[in-house]
């Protein structure tokens, strides 16, 4: 894999986009134009980073402005609680940071709504660090580079990556290779029609070498299994309560509707429940008559 280091930033030096965001190894804009960037195109997040940037040019802008602009400045952009994690983690730069992010993966990682993927990008394009941030791009070219059949909405392909990265990126480029494979991911090996012939990479691709570039990358959506240990917890809860559901000949609870909860902690995000013994029962052995 290290033969792609070169060939890579050779291409991102003069294929790249010029982006608001790009050139620039202020923290605070790095952070805020990666967690924008998060579920939304880089088209539609330019007008957004610029709006706040101007209105909010700061870590400690950010700590302090009141919610109503807050939300006003990200109207539209959809995931508010990122948003909001913004600000709580701004509060908490500004109290034990001194109004700067931290270096470290791991304090990053600390703060609300950074996770892998954001504490790696803020470290390597803010502060040069070569640690990867592996997103969904990247996970794309690896699996076409290395035909790789590893099922990228599994944990253990992340880690693959990571480590299959981490002793390639060269120390005094780690800003431009981590954007170099986003880059590459958004403009180059797409999902649907990677532009194999336009890629600084087709002459080491295993993916495209072999024909597989259709079948590449492996993603295997799981369908969602019903929440029931969640509706037990509060059936659970119910039968201790006082208004209960009908309790059936079998001694297991028949039905309960609109049970309100105002008297527990579960009030403040479930008003009511239905839940019937056909789907729930065997959940409920232990109520009693
Ligand atoms: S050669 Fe094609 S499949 Fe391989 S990395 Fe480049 S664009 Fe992606």
């Amino acid at each position: 894999m290290q033969s792609i280091v070169q060939p890579l930033l050779e291409w991102y030096d003069h294929a790249k986009r010029t982006l608001p965001w790009r050139g620039v190894s202020d923290p605070y804009s790095v952070w805020v134009s990666e967690i924008m960037l998060q579920q939304t195109r880089v088209a539609a997040v330019v007008s957004y980073y610029t709006r706040w940037m101007q209105a909010l040019p700061t870590v400690e802008a950010l700590a302090a402005v009141d919610e109503k602009t807050l939300y006003k400045l990200w109207e539209g952009l959809g995931y508010y609680s990122r948003a909001r994690n913004l600000q709580k983690a701004a509060v908490i730069v500004v109290r034990d940071y001194a109004g700067v992010l931290p270096r470290s993966v791991e304090e990053l990682r600390r703060l609300p709504g950074i996770g892998d993927y954001t504490a790696g990008a803020i470290a390597s394009i803010a502060y040069g660090i070569p640690v990867p941030a592996v997103d969904g791009n990247v996970l794309r070219v690896l699996s076409r580079l290395q035909s790789d059949y590893t099922d990228i909405l599994e944990p253990s392909a992340k880690t693959r990556a990571f480590d299959t990265l981490s002793p390639i990126i060269p120390p005094d480029r780690a800003a431009d290779f981590t954007q170099a494979m986003f880059e590459l991911g958004a403009l180059v090996c797409l999902p649907k029609s990677p532009r194999c012939d336009e890629c600084p990479l087709g002459d080491r691709c295993n993916a495209y070498r072999d024909g597989l570039t259709t079948e590449l990358p492996v993603r295997v959506v799981k369908t969602k299994r019903k929440r029931k240990r969640t509706a037990c917890r509060h059936l659970r809860f119910a039968v201790g309560g006082d208004r209960l559901g009908r309790v059936g000949r079998c001694g297991r609870l028949h039905r309960v509707g609109r049970v309100r909860f105002e008297h527990t902690a579960f009030a403040q995000s479930k008003a009511r429940i239905y839940a019937y013994h056909l789907e729930y029962g065997g959940l409920l052995g232990g109520v009693r008559r």
